[in-house]
């Protein structure tokens, strides 16, 4: 899964090559990538254009996916598929798993417990190496559950 990632940002890759390691932090990836830290819900592409879009009226839709395509190549930014839907992105670089919301569609960073070592949470093959984590968990988030809880009550 992790190759196939690889090949798909090399297929769809700048001509440039290896720009992947020496990442150049031009104005508008510095934007972008500015954008996703600043409010860490994991926004679609469209909604990071919107976001860009205020502090810099001629970014393009085309130009924060290029940007997108580049930080995720770099490694500087995660790439989280949920279902058929748009892909959101996700700038913590932690080993984190992914809570997505049925009700809200929140998608929420889930941490190791008590910093365990990733590769002490799963049955790995003996001598398997984790590099990259993609787990997505789907599920009612605390505040849906909560308010499920409420409407169903007793009353
Ligand atoms: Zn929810
Ligand atoms: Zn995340």
């Amino acid at each position: 899964m992790v190759s196939k990632l690889r090949q798909d940002i090399a297929a769809k890759g700048e001509s440039g090559g290896g720009a992947l390691g020496g990442l150049r932090m031009t104005k508008q990836r510095k934007l972008v990538y500015d954008v996703l830290l600043d409010e860490r819900d994991h926004p679609t592409a469209t909604e990071v254009y919107m976001r860009s879009k205020q502090r810099m009226s001629s970014i393009s839709l085309a130009t924060v996916y290029n940007c997108l395509e580049t930080l995720s190549a770099a490694g500087l930014v995660k790439q989280v598929n949920v279902g058929r839907d748009a892909s959101r992105y996700c700038p913590n670089l932690a080993q984190h798993a992914h809570f997505i919301c049925v009700k809200c569609e929140q998608v929420l960073d889930i941490d190791l417990k008590n910093d365990k070592e990733v590769e002490s949470v799963w049955e790995l093959p003996e001598g398997a190496r984790i590099d990259q984590l993609e787990v997505a968990m789907k599920g009612v988030c605390p505040d849906c559950n909560a308010a499920e809880k409420e409407v169903g009550g007793n009353g």
